[in-house]
């Protein structure tokens, strides 16, 4: 049996480098911050693009990873623009997470026909990988790992998603502290992102993390989604935990935004 790395607190998965910057940069940022042990997943190189190149994405995924100050990026070493849910892909992650054995498993989702059909199946494959990941009788489909359930899986909608999702339950970490690190990673991918285009994508996604911010209260924000409802032990903790709650001494109309 192969010696094995230390557990994961936390592991996202994306299709393409850059993704999981755009999707929840500020997050990784934070967990790390916060002293959790995470890791970042590419399920591809991203090439070919019309101005990268193997070499010049992996620069830019290591300048990238440095930034959210990430201690691991692993690219699974499926193949760009025709990434598909197969069996074999599926063996393929699922050793990453029989490897890397993540307590919480983070997964872009939604179908993004404006963009790349990767991010679709990129779902449908970490959701299948994390069933067979746990499958016994099966190892030497995944290069002699034990079996192991990924117990947690959590949702990380991509924008412009082609359908209106109903999650079971939806929530928004605070980025407040981290959104510029999440620009500057998001920033290193030149080859995708010339000046001009870095300033279109930084503006949409400041917006869309200021939007999702200000439900809950914050500045910046990023939403993620669970398959199911969440459990609560505690009602009075999970609601005061859900948004910042004006001090008693704050004069009433002055402690919330008006969308707070
Ligand atoms: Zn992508």
């Amino acid at each position: 049996m192969p010696e094995l790395p230390d557990r994961l607190d936390v592991l996202a998965v994306a299709p393409h480098p850059d993704d999981l910057e755009i999707l929840c940069g500020g997050t990784i940022a934070k967990l790390i911050k916060q002293g959790y042990r995470v890791g970042m997943a590419d399920l591809t190189s991203g090439e070919p693009t019309p101005r990268g190149s193997l070499e010049t994405r992996k620069r830019e995924a290591e300048a990238a990873r440095v930034a959210l100050g990430s201690p691991l990026r692993i690219n699974v070493e499926l193949p760009n623009r025709v990434l598909m849910d197969s069996p074999e892909n599926r063996f393929k992650l699922a050793t990453v997470f029989r490897t890397y054995r993540p307590g919480i498993l983070i997964v872009g989702a939604g179908r993004t026909p404006a963009a790349s059909p990767d991010h679709h199946q990129g779902h449908l494959l970490g959701e299948a990988a994390r069933f067979y990941s746990q499958l016994t009788k099966w190892d030497e489909r995944f290069a002699g790992t034990a079996p192991y359930r990924v117990p947690h899986l959590v949702y990380c909608p991509f924008p412009f998603d082609a359908e209106q999702r109903n999650w079971h339950s939806t929530f928004v970490v605070d980025i407040s502290d981290t959104i510029e690190q999440k620009f500057e990673a998001i920033r290193v991918y030149e080859s995708q992102f010339d000046a001009e285009r870095f300033e279109r994508v930084k503006h949409m996604v400041g917006s869309a993390n200021g939007y999702a911010g200000a439900r809950c209260g914050f500045r910046y924000g990023e939403l993620f989604a669970l398959p199911h409802p969440v459990g609560a032990p505690d009602l009075v903790t999970l609601v005061h935990g859900s948004k910042p709650t004006a001090p008693p001494d704050v004069p009433i109309g002055q402690g919330h935004l008006p969308m707070g």
